[in-house]
């Protein structure tokens, strides 16, 4: 575990998961003999920590590896190479509990079935409770995100936008995961039920010491509700730390490029999104020395060299950033 995975974390808590080089490359087309054509490098050596109860927004473009991120975390797809340890009580585990809040609950959530089903699906799946508690355990987790006890036997049609995303949050918690991944959780949902959804899982992270991995293009949403951040670009971590510094001081030319779009502190970042003036140049032949030279404004002597997450240069906390003109 690099030492940046290690210590640009809250003490207070255990760390849960650990990812230590972890590369995930996929084959891409098949040539007449049946071999793959080339491999997409998803991800490309990711170190980190994650500990019980923060909250660690992770940023980038699409295709930055974000999502597959999350299937990883999730048990989707297992890496190419590269350690991931859960860790329970001091002893490592292969496997976990990850749940996921995915961005429109229009389509997460399945229109046949009723709510408390609906609810409870990872138990039937885990087959982890009795058949003939899932209602009332529905029903409980139902009332902790403000959906009334009384409409169990609703379906997800006959719900608001908002409500539904109760419920897919209330399927998230159902049994009792370790991490929840929230994936673009509020983007799909009016202005004005977004606040209330962000609020809901702070409150729930409060009370329930939840972990979450929130992948968000939304900076108002990451800078509202992360600890840390993690900017990902061509499925490298290129600057890690807290969300205050990444965010109001990002360090890495392409935090810098990527924030440069959105409004500055103090004006309305409400719909601020993050995107890049240029294209993310694509994963099969990986470029050599640091990823992000082509785009660079600043690239000079010395990116032509592989780059490391090194401690950021100047920084009181534990920032770490992937720049040799950035790092110590
Ligand atoms: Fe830019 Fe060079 Fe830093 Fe890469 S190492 S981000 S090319 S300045």
């Amino acid at each position: 575990m690099t030492r940046a995975a290690l210590e640009s974390l809250p003490d207070e808590h255990p760390v849960i998961l650990g990812l230590e080089d972890v590369r995930v490359h996929y084959p891409m087309g098949k040539d007449w003999l049946g071999r793959p054509k080339a491999l997409a490098h998803a991800l490309n050596g990711i170190d980190l920590q994650v500990r019980a109860g923060e909250t660690l927004g992770v940023v980038g473009e699409s295709g930055c590896g974000k999502s597959t991120l999350a299937q990883l975390l999730m048990g989707l797809i297992k890496p190419t190479s590269g350690k991931l340890e859960w860790i329970y009580n001091n002893a490592k585990e292969r496997s976990s509990n990850v749940q996921i809040v995915f961005q429109d609950p229009q389509s997460s959530l399945d229109p046949r079935l009723p709510v408390w089903k609906v609810i409870t699906e990872p138990l039937f799946v885990q087959r982890s409770a009795p058949r003939r508690d899932m209602r009332d355990i529905a029903a409980k987790v139902a009332s902790q995100v403000g959906i009334r006890t009384e409409y169990m036997d609703r379906f997800p049609h006959q719900f608001s936008g908002g409500q539904r995303q109760r419920i897919a949050i209330a399927r998230a918690l159902s049994s009792n995961p370790d991490i929840i991944v929230l994936d673009e959780p509020t983007s799909a949902l009016d202005i004005s039920v977004q606040a209330q959804i962000l609020n809901l899982l702070a409150e729930l992270q409060r009370s329930r010491d939840l972990t979450y991995i929130l992948i968000s293009h939304n900076v108002s949403v990451v800078r509202h509700m992360a600890d840390r951040v993690a900017v990902m670009y061509l499925g490298q971590i290129v600057e890690l730390g807290s969300a205050a510094e990444v965010l109001e001081r990002p360090r890495h030319p392409y935090t810098q490029l990527l924030l440069e779009a959105v409004p500055r502190l103090g004006v309305a970042v409400d719909d601020a999104q993050v995107s890049a003036p240029t294209e993310l140049p694509g994963n099969r032949n990986l470029p050599t020395g640091c990823f992000f030279r082509d785009r660079c404004p600043k690239a000079t002597v010395g990116c032509d060299k592989p780059q490391a997450l090194l401690p950021a240069r100047g920084a009181a906390g534990a920032e770490w950033v992937r720049c040799h003109l950035q790092s110590v």
